[in-house]
C-alpha cells in the first residue's frame, strides 16, 4: 500500500516536471518564432511590415547568428527560421601516420565549430580503421567512413600524387548521396579557420581563396584586381590553368555534377588543376572569398615527424605498468 502511493507520489512528480518543462519549451520557442517572423502570415501583411522585417532580421542575426565574434548560422537558429543553408561536403584523405591521430583530432574539433557540414573521411587503406571510426564518433559530426587504396597498377607508379584514390573515393560517394551544397577537399594536416567555412558556404560556382605556409612562396593566393582573379601567385606554375592547392578552392555540387566524369587526376602537382580544368570552369567562374583573397584563412601546416613509439623501449621492469596499455592504444 505505501509502496503503491509512492510510486504514485513519483509518477505525479515527474508529469509536474514535465509538464513544467514543457511550458518553458514552449515559452522559447514563442520567443524564437517571434524574433524570426511569423512565416504563414499573408502577403500584404508581409509588404506593410517590410520595413520591420528588415530590422527584425538584423537583430535576429545579432542574436542568433552571432557566436563567438563569428557570423554563422546557429543549426538550431537556422531551424526555427526555416533559412535553408547549403551544406558543405568535407572530404579528408587521410593514412596511417604517426601523426594521423593528433591531426585528425585537430581537424575534428574544428569541424564541430561547424553547422550543416558532412565529414567524409576516406582513408588510405583497406578498410577503415577502428580506431579513425571511434574519432568520428566521438566527434558528434555527421560523417561518413570510407577506404580506398591505389588500384595494383598503379602501384609502381612515378610521379603519382599522394591521396588521389581515396580523394576520388570521396567524390564517387557525394556524387551518389548529395545534391545541392558545396564541396571542399581538407587534409587531415592542414589548419582551418572557420570562417572559411562559412565564407564558402555561398558559393556559386567555385569559390578560391589564399593558402598560408606553402611552397617557396610560403603562400600561394589568386591575384584579384577589380574584384576578379585574374592569376595566381604560386611557386609552382607550370603551365598550370589553376595555380592552386587544394586547400584553397570549394566548387558548388552543381559543378560536380555538371562534369560526371570529372575527377582528381594522378599526376603530381596537378591535382587541383586537372580537377578545376575538368570540372570545365574558367578563370572568370572564380569567386574569391577571404576578403577579396587579403588574409589568410587556411595554412598548408605539416605537423613534425615524430619518432615511431615502439613497445621494445618499455624497460622489463615497467612491463606489469600503465605503459603496455598505452602503447597498445597509440599503436593500434
Ligand atoms: N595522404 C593519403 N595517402 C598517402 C599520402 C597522403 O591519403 O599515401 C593524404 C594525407 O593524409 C593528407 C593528404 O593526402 O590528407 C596530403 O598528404 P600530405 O599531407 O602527406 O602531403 P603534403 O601536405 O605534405 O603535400
Ligand atoms: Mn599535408
Amino acid at each position: 500500500m505505501v509502496r503503491l502511493t509512492l510510486s504514485r507520489m513519483v509518477m505525479v512528480m515527474v508529469v509536474v516536471v514535465e509538464s513544467l518543462y514543457l511550458m518553458v519549451v514552449l515559452q522559447k520557442m514563442a520567443e524564437l518564432e517571434m524574433s524570426c517572423g511569423d512565416p504563414d502570415h499573408d502577403q500584404d501583411e508581409d509588404e506593410d511590415d517590410d520595413e520591420n522585417d528588415l530590422v527584425d532580421k538584423e537583430e535576429m542575426k545579432k542574436e542568433l547568428l552571432l557566436i563567438n565574434g563569428v557570423l554563422f548560422p546557429d543549426a538550431a537558429a537556422t531551424a526555427w527560421c526555416g533559412i535553408a543553408w547549403p551544406p558543405l561536403y568535407v572530404i579528408t584523405p587521410t593514412y596511417k601516420r604517426n601523426t594521423q591521430l593528433a591531426d585528425l583530432t585537430r581537424l575534428a574539433q574544428t569541424l564541430m565549430h561547424v553547422p550543416a557540414l558532412h565529414w567524409i573521411v576516406v582513408e588510405d587503406a583497406e578498410h577503415p580503421r577502428e580506431v579513425v571510426g571511434e574519432l568520428l564518433v566521438r566527434s558528434g559530426l555527421p560523417f561518413t567512413h570510407l577506404s580506398a587504396t591505389t588500384p595494383p597498377e598503379y602501384k609502381d607508379a612515378k610521379m603519382m600524387g599522394r591521396g588521389v584514390f581515396n580523394r576520388r573515393e570521396g567524390l564517387r560517394w557525394v556524387r551518389e548521396h548529395a545534391t545541392e551544397g558545396v564541396l571542399y577537399f581538407a587534409d587531415d594536416d592542414n589548419t582551418y579557420d572557420i570562417r572559411i567555412f562559412e565564407q564558402m558556404r555561398g558559393t556559386r560556382r567555385a569559390s578560391v581563396f589564399p593558402v598560408g605556409m606553402i611552397l617557396s612562396l610560403g603562400i600561394s593566393s589568386p591575384v584579384v584586381r577589380d574584384g576578379k582573379v585574374v592569376a595566381f601567385h604560386d611557386g609552382f606554375q607550370a603551365g598550370r590553368k589553376f595555380a592552386v592547392d587544394m586547400a584553397g578552392f570549394a566548387v558548388n555540387l552543381r559543378v560536380v555534377h555538371a562534369s560526371p566524369g570529372a575527377t582528381i587526376p594522378i599526376r603530381v602537382s596537378y591535382l587541383e588543376d586537372g580537377f578545376l580544368r575538368q570540372l570545365r570552369l574558367e578563370l572568370e567562374d572564380l569567386e574569391p572569398l577571404a576578403w577579396g583573397c587579403t588574409q589568410v584563412l587556411v595554412w598548408h601546416t605539416r605537423t613534425n615527424r615524430p619518432a615511431t613509439p615502439n613497445m621494445d623501449h618499455v624497460t622489463k621492469d615497467h612491463l606489469d605498468t600503465n605503459l603496455v596499455h598505452l602503447y597498445r592504444n597509440i599503436l593500434r
